[in-house]
This record gives C-alpha cells, structure tokens and sequence, in this order.
C-alpha cells in the first residue's frame, strides 16, 4: 500500500467519525427515557434531540401510563357540554399538544367520554388544571378544582 492511500484512509474515517457526532452534546448526566424519548438533562425533562445520554430510564410520565396512575382527573358535565363535545374535547387535546412540547411530564393519559360526560385523566397536575381553566375561559361554565396528597394529584371539575 502507497503512502498517499492509508492519509486518504485515515481522513475519510475521520470524517465519518466527524458527521456522526455533529451536533451531539455529551452530557454524562442526561437520562434517556427508552419508552418517549424524553430526556432529563440539567434538572429537568426535556425534548432536546441529539443529547448523547449514556443513562436510561423510564420517565415518570411513562410510568404513570403503565401503572394507570393518575396525577389529574377532570371531570367534564352538563348539556353544553353533551351538545358541543367535539368542539371541547379538541379544545382539550390542543391545550395538551402545547402544554406537552414545553412540560414533557405533563400528558393525557386517557378520555372517556359519553353522552354529556368525560372523564380526562393525566399524568401531570398542571395540565389538569390548565384544562379546567383553559374551557371556563373559553365556554365559562363552573370550574372547580381540589389538591389533594400535598399538591401532587389535583381533581378538577368543570360543567356547563
Ligand atoms: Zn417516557
């Protein structure tokens, strides 16, 4: 083998080794969740992409999901609400998308809806209680909401 072969060899896999790193951060201390590709880096769960976490686990929110374990329930009555649930219950689901992309741990768990009445559970406290206020902005209605297990679970209300 030339000389000149092995420099052209040991560029290109440098290069290769280059363009697989780019736009990588290490970060010893980030914890990959193996189920939603969250991650937990500097405090707090994220979305960031391309952090190269060595750590995994399964996220709280995820965990919540698997044991059926609610942070929020919200429960949803009344005859507007039967007559525009479509509308509402789209209402919901944005909030959450929004809520969802900056708070990773705060998520729908499940909708159980029937004829003029739901019953929202989710993982986080926060977004049950952005739910309940986010309709009685929208539609008024009587909203209201109780902490319970110090703050940690939260059961909100809302009819119309
Ligand atoms: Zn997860």
């Amino acid at each position: 083998m030339y000389k000149g072969q092995h420099e052209r060899r040991d560029r290109l896999v440098k290069e290769r080794h280059h363009d697989t790193y780019k736009g990588r951060r290490k970060c010893a201390s980030a914890t990959l969740c193996m189920n939603c590709d969250a991650i937990f880096v500097d405090g707090r769960w994220t979305w960031i992409k391309g952090v190269e976490s060595i750590k995994k686990t399964v996220c709280p929110a995820c965990r919540r999901i698997k044991d059926n374990y609610p942070a929020g329930q919200i429960e949803i009555s009344g005859s507007f609400f039967e007559r525009h649930q479509h509308e509402l219950l789209n209402l919901i689901r944005n909030r959450e998308k929004q809520e969802k992309e900056q708070h990773p741990m705060e998520r729908i768990m499940d909708i159980g809806a029937d004829k003029g009445y739901a019953m929202i559970t989710t993982t986080g406290v926060h977004l049950a209680r952005r739910i309940g206020e986010a309709l009685a902005h929208s539609y008024q209605g009587e909203l209201d909401f109780q902490y319970g297990d110090a703050e940690k679970t939260i059961r909100v209300s809302w009819k119309r």
